[in-house]
């Protein structure tokens, strides 16, 4: 090999390299779903340059941070809880402009990404949580099957439609969606969902007293912290659990085309991963991954789901679990600490 093409392909190497971290920055930057960031929000006025410190209090007020949940110990000793999460949206992220080739992009969840996942996951002996739209169910409901024969996994609310809760701006046409996927799931699991992950990872001003009071053990959908937390609203616990997420652990910014950041290369995306990973096997908290049947379940992007799989199991002290025994075990381990 002439050093000319080494170095010509080291150097195309760096361009691909600075071109994605780029792209990266723009896509986390512009998170396509978090419509909430856009000032047209029914309910959500922008905050004006000149409010007072008290009325800037009050515009963030709705939820925040409380307490940090991560136990003194994992359970067995172990170091880090994983969770793999899948949310299986499928058709549904295509509601708003249902063309027949983009909602195939999205039926490629049900037909061969979710088997070529669960596949995985058997092999690799490891749970995970898939949170479903009750309507994306419906379509494929061949997929809770095949989720509950793993005997191992979760499946949580992901709501009704796939809607974008502060969009539907009306708390008890919200409340009705979300008590009809409760009762689609209870019905199609044979156990009542405890874990909430709102769609898009979009609350509305009803949200957190709508899942508190549907009695969810926990949620997954904010990003204050990278371990376990309390929810506060308006200054006083909710007693709900935060098992928080990130654009950075998600594979939607990474692969999707319009996305801005994509780049279609596993072995970066899992080098970020890695990454993540690895902090928090340093740290001793949690590394809660997610992704999307329909994105990650690609050929290419499954064999470097698999080498991460692969690489975290090589570390001692690995607990890989579901969400809900995660916020089972930090319930727990909180009411210890308070008795
Ligand atoms: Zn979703």
């Amino acid at each position: 090999m002439s050093s000319s093409f080494v170095s010509g392909f080291s150097a195309g190497l760096k361009t691909l390299t600075l071109a994605f971290v780029l792209r990266l920055c723009l896509a986390l930057l512009l998170p396509p779903a978090a419509a909430a960031q856009e000032p047209s929000i029914p309910g959500f006025p922008e905050i004006p340059i000149d409010a007072t410190e008290d009325q800037v209090r009050q515009r963030v007020a709705l939820v925040r941070a409380g307490e940090k949940l991560t136990p003194r110990a994992w359970p067995n000793g172990a170091r880090v809880a994983v969770c793999l999460s899948f949310d299986v949206d499928n058709e549904l992220l295509w509601r708003r402009t249902p063309l027949p080739v983009p909602l195939s992009q999205g039926e490629y969840g049900a037909t061969t990404g979710l088997p070529r996942i669960l596949e995985l996951l058997d092999r690799q002996s490891v749970p995970a949580s898939f949170y479903i739209p009750a309507m994306s169910a419906a379509l494929d409901p061949q997929m809770i099957q095949e989720i509950l024969r793993g005997k191992r996994h979760e499946i949580g609310v992901h709501g009704w439609m796939h809607e974008n809760l502060p969009m539907v701006a009306d708390a008890a046409k919200e409340e009705k969606l979300l008590t009809q996927s409760i009762e689609y799931l209870t019905k199609a699991t044979g156990k009542r969902p405890v874990g909430f992950r709102a769609p898009s990872w979009a609350f509305s001003e009803s949200t957190l007293k709508q899942i508190q009071k549907a009695g969810f053990l926990y949620d997954s959908s904010f990003m204050a912290m990278d371990e376990p937390y309390e929810l506060l609203s308006h200054g006083q616990d909710t007693r709900m659990i935060e098992l928080p997420i990130n654009w950075i652990a998600d594979d939607y910014p990474y692969y999707e085309p319009q996305a801005a950041g994509s780049l279609p290369d596993p072995e970066l995306v899992f080098d970020v991963y890695k990454g993540e990973f690895d902090v928090a096997y340093q740290e001793r908290t949690t590394f809660i991954l997610t992704m999307h049947p329909h994105i990650t379940g690609h050929r290419s992007r499954i064999a470097g789901l698999e080498k991460l799989i692969v690489y975290m199991k090589s570390k001692p002290g690995v607990w890989f679990a579901t969400l809900d025994q995660v916020a089972e075990y930090v319930k727990a381990q909180q009411e210890q600490v308070k008795r």
